[in-house]
């Protein structure tokens, strides 16, 4: 049964523990009330099979039931080469993996890339995902195809794009036009403004991979529409050392410096 067909019927899911973040604590033998895809009560299971003998029950009473987890930062723009350079440091990893194949990512890769990612994660609890795809294609908005990946399954997301334009070798050697940027993250957060299962961040790769100019116009951009941001504080020796070079200070000075 999908997510949506589920989160819309009205069933009693049952387990030997249910762990509540609540008072209640840990309930043995309990159970969850689900309606219209809301939790209305958590008791012990022989309470709501007595209310409500009628609903369907999910669940033979011997697991654990706990809540959602949330992923809260992933890249399903490396979702199809997992384990590859696992050798390597960061930056080479960067340079010689992730760059290469940010470059040919396109909507098919994205959404099935995405699918094989949720499938895994669900497997282990998480019901919220955080992506930020990250790709230098020039020629096609790729990230739109992480929003029919998760539709598809139906899990709980936030999307975003992680761009970055400098040509230095290690982020991307393509040279995207900031206009080009700038309208993808739009057609990015059109594509989820009206979906309840879906929210947006504006995306910033790393401050360091973007140029002043794509980094000062998402800036407005985020201001003149309420947006939030995803992005990467790292603070790496490598980072912090380009950082003070470019701007005389170190990643997290700037940002708060730029707005
Ligand atoms: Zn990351």
């Amino acid at each position: 049964m999908s997510i949506k067909k589920l989160s819309s019927k009205e069933l009693i899911i049952r387990g030997k523990w249910i762990l509540t973040m609540s008072d209640q604590g840990d309930i043995k033998d309990g159970a969850i009330h689900i309606s219209k895809g809301k939790i209305k009560n958590v008791s012990l299971y022989s309470d709501l099979k007595q209310k409500l003998p009628e609903l369907e029950i999910v669940g033979d009473g011997s697991g654990i039931v706990i809540p959602g987890l949330i992923n809260a930062h992933t890249h399903f723009s490396e979702a199809l080469i997992p384990g590859m350079g696992s050798e390597m440091t960061l930056f080479e990893w960067g340079r010689e993996i992730v760059t290469p194949v940010s470059e040919n990512l396109n909507l098919e890769t994205a959404r099935e890339g995405t699918i094989l990612k949720v499938i895994e994660m669900l497997h282990s609890g998480v019901t919220y995902v955080n992506d930020m795809f990250v790709h230098s294609n020039p020629n096609i908005m790729a990230s739109l195809g992480v929003v029919d990946g998760l539709n598809h399954v139906g899990i709980r997301g936030c999307v975003s794009y992680g761009a970055e334009d400098c040509t230095d070798g290690v982020t991307s050697m393509n040279s995207l036009k900031v206009d080009n940027i700038l309208e993808e993250h739009q057609e990015l957060e059109s594509s989820v403004s009206e979906n309840d299962f879906l929210d947006f961040r504006l995306g910033i790769g790393t401050l360091l991979g973007q140029t002043d100019r794509l980094t000062k116009d998402s800036i407005k951009l985020c201001k003149n529409n309420g947006w939030k941001v995803h992005t990467h504080m790292l603070e790496a020796r490598e980072e912090i050392v380009h950082s003070v070079l470019r701007w005389g200070c170190r990643p997290l000075q700037h940002a708060q410096k730029i707005g």
